[in-house]
């Protein structure tokens, strides 16, 4: 699991190609990574203003939000928001409960702060793989991370949540656009700094996007001006490419899965899947009895009960009382042991990641056609933030493996939310000024 400089260097060079091969109209069909259009072209201007809706779900929590945009002077950016339980069978169940719940949810919220007799501009932050035509139309191509829904791939995720509001008819709303969680990093961290072209997101799930050359993306009619592109970079491995790499316990999570074969890249890096790889290694190294002098317990044995906060956890101080709440009772040596483990875990995933973020890093390079580079990253997710290591292990790695560009990563501040209303009120600005 430890991998080379000369190894991520490879890694990082198949990935440009299938991101290549993704860009490509005659090769997107069978690309692994597919770099999807947007629709997203204009970073705010700092002239919008407006009351937003927003939603935001694929993340940690499902959420819903009103950002309050004004522009007195300094625009500024207020927000309330609320999370919102999903409970495991609507994850699981059917397209239509999901969306009623979603509804229900909104109508709560809107109840709440008063203005469910206000139609409200609302943006939906969906952090799943969608094909876009435009910014509020958006077909989801599979579902990832825990959910697995009947009746929604291949539908309009606009259409399915316009139709449960209509249903209940006690509000209305105006869906404006459909964003990745990557778009919405992107876009509140290019608030602050206009260098920023490229989100990241490390959490639940992984992927990223970045400001792509019109001309570049063939699947997109159009040579003028740049659009952004959700990459979704889970997808990379899909077609074999990191077969050399995988491992039995990555083969072995992958099984398990609610999607197997698919976003082999992510299972090898995210939240979803970190603690899960941990735990697969510690059973089979107690099974042949390196640590806990060979005994395993229930805790130890069940499916999804080592959490990845617990490798933050146990990288951060010890591994002692994780392990003991897991029923075990290790010496010492077993708990260095098991902090070893997590750390060559964690720090594969962080390079991985550098991996394919120096690609992205060398097309905006020669995009730009320049020798040095300046740009900024956006960043969020709870991997990245929560982990003591991550984030420092991935910045060291990029900056090796791209030592010509200067690269500052920023954290974004709740891009998922803000993203989406920021998002919507550009898109509100530029509808209002054709309507003038
Ligand atoms: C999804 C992406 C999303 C990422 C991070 C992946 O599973 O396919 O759309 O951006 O998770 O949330
Ligand atoms: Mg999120």
């Amino acid at each position: 699991m430890r991998l080379s400089d000369e190894t991520l260097m490879d890694v990082s060079k198949r990935f440009r190609r299938e991101m290549d091969r993704g860009l490509c109209r005659d090769t997107n069909p069978t690309a692994s990574v597919k770099m999807l259009p947007t629709f997203v072209r204009s970073t705010p201007d700092g002239t919008e203003k407006g009351d937003f809706l927003a939603l935001d779900l694929g993340g940690t929590n499902f959420r819903v939000l009103l950002v309050k945009v004004s522009d007195n002077g300094r625009q500024k950016v207020e927000m309330e928001n609320q999370i919102y339980a999903i409970p495991e069978h609507l994850m699981r169940g059917s397209g239509t409960q999901l969306f009623d719940h979603i509804a229900e949810c909104l109508a709560n919220f809107m109840e709440k702060l008063g203005i469910k007799d206000r139609k409200l501009p609302l943006g939906f932050t969906f952090s799943f793989p969608c094909r876009q035509t435009k910014l509020d139309e958006s077909l989801l191509v599979s579902w990832t991370k825990g959910f697995k829904c009947s009746s929604v791939e291949g539908h309009d995720v606009v259409a399915l949540l316009r139709k449960a509001i209509r249903k209940r008819g006690d509000f209305d709303i105006d869906i404006v656009a459909v964003i990745n969680d990557t778009v919405g990093t992107m876009m509140t961290c290019g608030y602050d700094d206009h260098n920023c072209e490229v989100g990241l997101i490390v959490g639940t799930g992984t992927n990223a996007c970045y400001m792509e050359e019109m001309r570049h993306l063939e699947t997109v009619e159009g040579d003028e001006g740049r659009m952004c592109v959700n990459m979704e970079w889970g997808a990379f491995g899909d077609n074999g490419e990191l077969e050399d790499l995988r491992t039995e316990f990555d083969r072995e999570i992958d099984c398990g899965s609610l999607n197997p074969g698919k976003q082999l890249f992510e299972k090898m890096i995210s939240g979803m899947y970190m603690g899960e790889l941990v735990r697969l290694i510690l059973v089979k190294m107690a099974k042949e009895g390196y640590v806990f002098q060979g005994r395993v317990t229930s805790g130890l044995l069940t499916t999804g009960h080592f959490q990845t906060s617990f490798v933050s956890a146990i990288e951060k101080e010890s591994a002692d009382k994780v392990l003991r709440e897991l029923g075990l009772d290790p010496s010492p040596e077993d708990c260095a042991a098991t902090q070893r483990v997590c750390q060559v875990v964690s720090t594969r995933a962080a390079h991985l990641c550098a991996a394919t973020l120096a690609s992205v890093l060398r097309q905006i390079r020669d995009n730009k056609a320049t020798d040095r580079m300046r740009t900024t990253v956006g960043v969020d997710g709870s991997v990245y933030k929560n982990h003591p290591q991550f984030a420092r292990r991935l910045h060291k790695m990029v900056r090796r493996l791209v030592p010509d560009c200067d690269v500052r990563f920023l954290r974004s501040e709740d891009g998922s939310g803000k993203g989406a209303a920021m998002v919507t009120a550009v898109a509100y600005r530029l509808a209002m000024q054709h309507a003038e």
